[in-house]
């Protein structure tokens, strides 16, 4: 197939990640911040998560990749399209119902409520399920072996390292109330893990 039909999928899916950010991360400046957690761990994750979104517009926009392209298939094209979708859609979702408490980093914000209802319902990490989901399309759409995993590489990274820091912030700012979601949730997949 056409890598051009890749191209213009992986523009769209990045153009509207980058539409559902944009406003929370506007917001986000006006809410004070009564906590940070952002260690240089906590920074080096969040240089990795920025290339590994950087690598896949290198490839939109350059040829300095092409030596690890390959042909782009049907199957891995629609699973791909389908993972972004639901990828997308959840970012969104979990966004939405985070609001003010949405931060890039490990904060505790002014006034912050412990969310449980939404996407946060069964799982306690949706926007992480999210770009998991988006980064596994984004594997499946691309054919080049640079490009294509460099996001889950780096959101496999990111998410082993951050969620038990994450966690343990929120249990500190939330004690027993966070005990008890955390016993009845799981982490990224509903009544698996
Ligand atoms: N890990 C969550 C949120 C990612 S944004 C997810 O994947 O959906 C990271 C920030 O969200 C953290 O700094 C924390 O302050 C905040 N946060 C995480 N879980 C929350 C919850 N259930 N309710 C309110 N704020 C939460």
């Amino acid at each position: 197939m056409n890598p051009w039909v890749a191209k213009v999928v992986v523009l769209a899916a990045t153009l509207t990640m980058i539409a559902v950010r944009a406003p929370h991360g506007r917001r986000s400046r006006t809410v004070k911040v009564v906590r940070s957690h952002k260690t240089s761990l906590e920074a080096g994750l969040l240089v990795l998560a920025w290339i590994g979104f950087v690598i896949p517009l290198i490839w939109l926009a350059s040829p300095v990749l092409s030596f690890a392209e390959y042909r782009l298939s049907p199957g891995p094209l629609v699973a791909g399209v389908i993972c972004l979708v639901i990828g997308l859609w959840l970012f969104y979702k979990s966004h939405a119902d985070l609001g003010t408490n949405w931060s890039i980093t490990l904060e505790v914000r002014e006034q912050h409520r412990l969310i449980t209802q939404g996407v946060y319902r069964r799982i306690r990490h949706p926007m992480y399920s999210a770009l998991m989901l988006y980064s596994v399309g984004q594997a499946l759409v691309i054919p080049n072996w640079v490009a294509g995993p460099s996001n889950v590489v780096a959101f496999a990274i990111l998410v082993s390292f951050r969620v038990q820091a994450e966690e343990q912030m929120m249990s500190e700012a939330f004690g027993e109330e966070y005990a008890e979601y955390a016993a009845r949730t799981k982490r990224l997949v509903p009544g698996v893990w």
